[in-house]
């Protein structure tokens, strides 16, 4: 039986951060002027070691999880990484292993990864301009680099990637009818996301959320649209497919549309603290109590006490909530 939350909702995702590094300074994220004024990134052994993260997903497969996420910061910066990807792979009930990534280190562990057990990769892209791509990015890494690692992952036979573009107004959204364009008939999914309020650093504010409904009005006049008819449950985009069948896009609006009502998904930080939502101020400790010798019957009834308890639903309630609520950065919590 799946454990449930209180509203009802099953316990099916689960997205691990593998580590609080990146080699991208994304403004959104993790502006590098925050991480000076805020010090450093977690020391190797305040990391879950590639053991630990293997004991909490047997335990959640367990309880009826069937997909993993493993995101950052930049997971392919973590040392052994494609050792922990066929780790996890391994992992009796886990048919549904996917990546989170900038690319830029695609070109080098791709083939590794889809040997490993991989199944399918997000890349996240802003802008094939390179001067706003750049802007965005924190002045790191290039368009061509992030091109180069998507090539390297349709070579190593990964199909249908996701691309993942924050739309942020008046810094990319002038840029966007481009990437469109150049992702139809690629076979990849655009998923065009609003600007969201995670973390405390990024200076979030509602004027550069441009909503999805304006976007999908401008590509639907350029490219007729119309609602793909199954949309999975628990997924976060609303998917859209051209009228002239050149694939398919996605809409990500945490802001404007929230989707807390089927969101199935656990995190865990890098460092091995739980939370039941993006937008949690508050998490539980896990890796202590796996260092203090609790084991995987006890995890597991840790797990399912905690979302059974679960009442998150962040995004709907937003505009009632006080602002600048203290969240955990993005780039911990991991996307
Ligand atoms: N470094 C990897 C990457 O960028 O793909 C994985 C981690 S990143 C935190 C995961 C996703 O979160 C990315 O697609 C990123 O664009 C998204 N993201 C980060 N901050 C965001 C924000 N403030 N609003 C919306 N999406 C955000
Ligand atoms: Fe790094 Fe991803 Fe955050 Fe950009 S969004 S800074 S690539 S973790
Ligand atoms: Fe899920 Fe929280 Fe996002 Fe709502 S706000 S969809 S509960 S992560």
């Amino acid at each position: 039986m799946p454990v449930t939350d209180t509203l009802t909702r099953p316990l099916k995702d689960l997205r691990i951060s593998v580590l609080d590094r990146c080699n991208l300074r994304c403004t959104y994220c993790m502006p590098e002027e925050s991480l000076h004024a805020r010090g450093v990134f977690l020391r190797p052994h305040y990391l879950l070691s590639d053991g630990e993260i293997e004991l909490l997903v047997r335990v959640f497969a367990g309880l009826g999880v069937h997909k993993v996420r493993l995101t950052g910061g930049e997971p392919l910066l973590r040392p052994g990484f494609v050792e922990l990807v066929s780790r996890i792979s391994a992992i009796e009930g886990i048919t549904d292993l996917a990546l989170t990534s900038n690319a830029i280190l695609l070109p080098r562990h791709a083939e590794a990864l889809k040997k490993a057990g991989l199944g399918r990769i997000t890349v996240s892209l802003d802008s094939l301009d390179e001067s706003v791509f750049r802007i965005m990015a924190g002045d790191r890494g290039s368009v061509k680099e992030v091109l180069d690692g998507i090539e390297a992952a349709e070579l190593a036979g990964f199909k249908h990637l996701k691309i993942n573009t924050v739309v942020q107004r008046n810094i990319n959204d002038h840029t966007i009818m481009d990437l469109v364009a150049h992702f139809r008939h690629s076979g990849h999914t655009v998923r065009l996301i609003e600007f969201m309020d995670v973390g405390n650093v990024n200076n979030w504010n509602r004027e550069l959320v441009l909503p999805s409904a304006d976007l999908l009005k401008t590509i639907h006049d350029r490219w007729p649209l119309h609602p793909v008819a199954e949309q999975p449950v628990g997924e976060t985009a609303r998917r859209y497919a051209f009228n002239d069948g050149a694939g398919q896009i996605g809409f990500i609006s945490s802001i404007t549309e929230p989707f807390c009502g089927d969101c199935s998904r656990a995190r865990i930080t890098a460092d091995g603290v739980f939370y039941s939502c993006l937008f949690s101020a508050k998490g539980t400790v896990l890796r202590d109590r796996i260092r203090d010798g609790l084991g995987a019957d006890e995890m597991t009834e840790v797990i399912r006490e905690l979302w059974t308890r679960r009442a998150d639903r962040y995004s709907e309630l937003r505009s009632h909530l006080p602002r600048h609520q203290q969240h955990v950065e993005m780039y911990r919590m991991g996307g």
